[in-house]
């Protein structure tokens, strides 16, 4: 199911904000079916890089690739389309819809299209095949999640940690290629925290690519093979956590901040 060429390939990426540059010339390669950390202090600027990487933000400078395909300052369906995906929040609107409700109107990638194109009216089946084909997945991936008894729970009910969990089954209902998580577990007691971190861990078996930014450390140093410190919106380093958690540099720019 491996489509060609890196994940993600990052180039001199740039992004002013009026006159404060929040990104300096960011430059990573993530590998197939990897677990990449992104850490540094507050302000170092891991949010702008998503928010540029996912098309949230139109970069100043540099370039994105997907697949060897550049995918720089496309707009964000357009992106995930292509298989790049992020975890977004529930949004107000969606606490008012039930837990199953949120899977059945995931966006769907083009990955998950031609899956659904197969079940289409003409190929054969029809929409009742497709809807029924589009449940089950949805259970699936609640099942997946050990959230499936909450399946008709409003999301604004959920725990903060039982929200994580959904954003993430969100995100897998779109079939994605690459999937990028912004402080994933922030709020998130240590019962879920180990239920999420081992669907990574099976979902990167099954070639899903990840690129995780988080704040706690240890889990950082714990889960990723491969460990890219930001600072200043720059790269400071990028190895394995062994050789980044011993890297003065590293070490400074963390006591410094
Ligand atoms: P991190 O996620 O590593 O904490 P951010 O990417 O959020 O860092 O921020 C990097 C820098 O860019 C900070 O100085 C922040 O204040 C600034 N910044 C982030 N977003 C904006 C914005 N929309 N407008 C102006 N400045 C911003
Ligand atoms: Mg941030």
């Amino acid at each position: 199911r491996t489509p060609p060429g890196k994940p993600l390939r990052v180039r001199d990426l740039r992004k002013e904000f009026g006159g404060l540059t929040a990104v300096d010339g960011v430059s990573f390669d993530i590998e197939e079916g990897s677990l990449t950390g992104l850490i540094g202090p507050n302000g170092a600027g891991k949010s702008t890089t998503f928010d540029c990487i996912t098309g949230v933000h139109r970069p100043t400078g540099g370039s994105v690739h997907l697949r060897d395909e550049e995918i720089t300052g496309l707009r964000p369906h357009r992106i995930a389309n292509r298989g790049l995906v992020r975890t977004f929040q529930i949004t107000r609107e969606l606490t008012e819809m039930t837990v199953l409700e949120n899977m059945l109107l995931a966006p769907r990638g083009q990955r998950g299209e031609s899956l659904w194109r197969s079940v289409l009216p003409g190929a054969r089946g029809g929409v009742r095949t497709q809807e029924r084909e589009l449940r089950d997945r949805a259970w699936e991936t609640l099942e997946r999640f050990e959230i499936d008894h909450l399946a008709e729970e409003y999301a604004g009910n959920l725990s903060g940690g039982q929200r994580k969990l959904l954003e993430m089954a969100r995100a897998l209902l779109t079939d994605p290629d690459v999937v990028l998580l912004d402080e994933p577990l922030a709020g998130v007691n240590p019962t879920l925290e180990r239920k999420l971190l081992a669907q990574v861990h099976e979902l990167r078996e099954e070639g899903y690519t990840f690129l995780l930014v988080e704040h706690d450390m240890d889990v950082i140093m714990e889960h990723c093979e491969r460990v890219i410190v930001m600072h200043q919106g720059r790269v400071l380093a990028d190895d394995d956590p062994e050789t980044v958690r011993a890297d003065e540099r590293v070490i400074d720019a963390y006591l410094g901040a």
